[in-house]
């Protein structure tokens, strides 16, 4: 019997992608305190915005909650996201001596001093992000309401009537597109020549060089697949920048069985990345899926080499390891 030679596909893989080093960490402390303390560890909101890891995480012991009010007194953790939390829960948990472990990332810790800063100085604040975002709700949540607005847009910008136009300082959520936040901040410039920018960028490396990645690939690119959950930020924002870079198309997929494999066809220039919450085992499922189908030619597109670790607390790193 002869067998049918497999149609010719070409995928671009993009690098840097997928976790990065607060993703990474806060995974590593849900795991570690699993060790540490055993199960239950509560755990408020997702801890990194993608099914298989809380699934994963779930089936080690985690329970996930939306609000501290749900975790009970049994003297059991309860661990903050990676996304940063408002000031009232850790002073929510310290009330009801619940014992409590901070994932935030530190580039969104980062970002919260910027802003308590600009308020020390008398400034107003703004805050250019995504309404709703659990990193957004933490940032407002560090300053007294009537410190900070939310501008989400250039036609806030336009809205936006400050008490005092000379004392504003702005910073970014961590996950937007470099472009869209590049207009809004020109926006707000020309609009207020005083604004006041912080101290280094807010949007972390790990967005800017997956967008950085992404755009590289683009062109020419009939199907750009993005590895990503819809509340994503920085994965919905990869889906844009593909687009707008060249790809014809671009897609999220949370698996594989997210792929249009129906359109797929021999000849066809795939390009593929990851967000920063995706883990690389469903990149690999994606990959084998389509060699299955297809003769499949990868092609790295590589535009950095991210060394970023962020470490977790020395008394969870502490914990033997051994055992269960
Ligand atoms: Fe931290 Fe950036 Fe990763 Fe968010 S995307 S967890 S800010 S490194």
């Amino acid at each position: 019997l002869q067998t049918l030679a497999k149609p010719p596909l070409t995928l671009r893989l993009c690098e840097p992608r997928g976790f990065c080093a607060g993703v990474d960490r806060a995974i590593q402390i849900v795991v570690l305190a699993l060790k540490k303390y055993g199960a239950p560890v509560y755990v408020r909101h997702e801890i990194v915005h993608n099914r298989y890891v809380v699934e994963g995480l779930k089936n080690l012991g985690a329970v996930f909650v939306k609000e501290l009010t749900e975790v009970p007194d049994d003297g059991q953790p309860v661990v903050f996201s990676a996304h940063g939390v408002p000031k009232s829960v850790p002073a929510e948990a310290e009330r009801r001596e619940l014992l409590y472990l901070d994932a935030t990332c530190p580039l969104v810790s980062k970002v919260h001093k910027q802003a308590m800063r600009h308020m020390r100085l008398g400034r107003h604040v703004l805050l250019i992000g995504h309404a709703g975002h659990p990193e957004v709700v933490g940032t407002l949540g560090q300053l007294p309401v009537g410190a900070v607005t939310l501008i989400e847009t250039e036609e806030d910008v336009e809205h936006f009537a400050p008490a005092n136009p000379e004392a504003l300082g702005f910073v970014t959520q961590t996950t937007l597109s470099v472009d869209d936040t590049a207009g809004v901040i020109a926006a707000l410039g020309a609009k207020f020549p005083a604004l006041h920018a912080p101290s280094s960028d807010s949007i972390c490396y790990a967005t800017t060089n997956r967008q950085d990645a992404v755009r590289e690939a683009a062109p020419g690119i009939d199907l750009f697949l993005i590895v990503g959950a819809p509340n994503s930020s920085n994965s919905m924002r990869l889906v844009e920048v593909a687009e707008r870079a060249g790809a014809k198309a671009s897609r999220l997929v949370q698996r594989s069985i997210d792929v249009p494999f129906e359109l797929l066809h021999g000849g066809m220039n795939l390009a593929m990345s990851a967000g920063a919450s995706a883990p690389e085992i469903i990149v690999d499922e994606i990959v084998a899926a389509l060699r299955e189908r297809f003769d499949l030619r990868i092609e790295l597109v590589q535009t950095a080499v991210e060394t970023e670790n962020f470490p977790v607390v020395r008394s969870l790193r502490e914990t033997p390891l051994t055992g269960a």
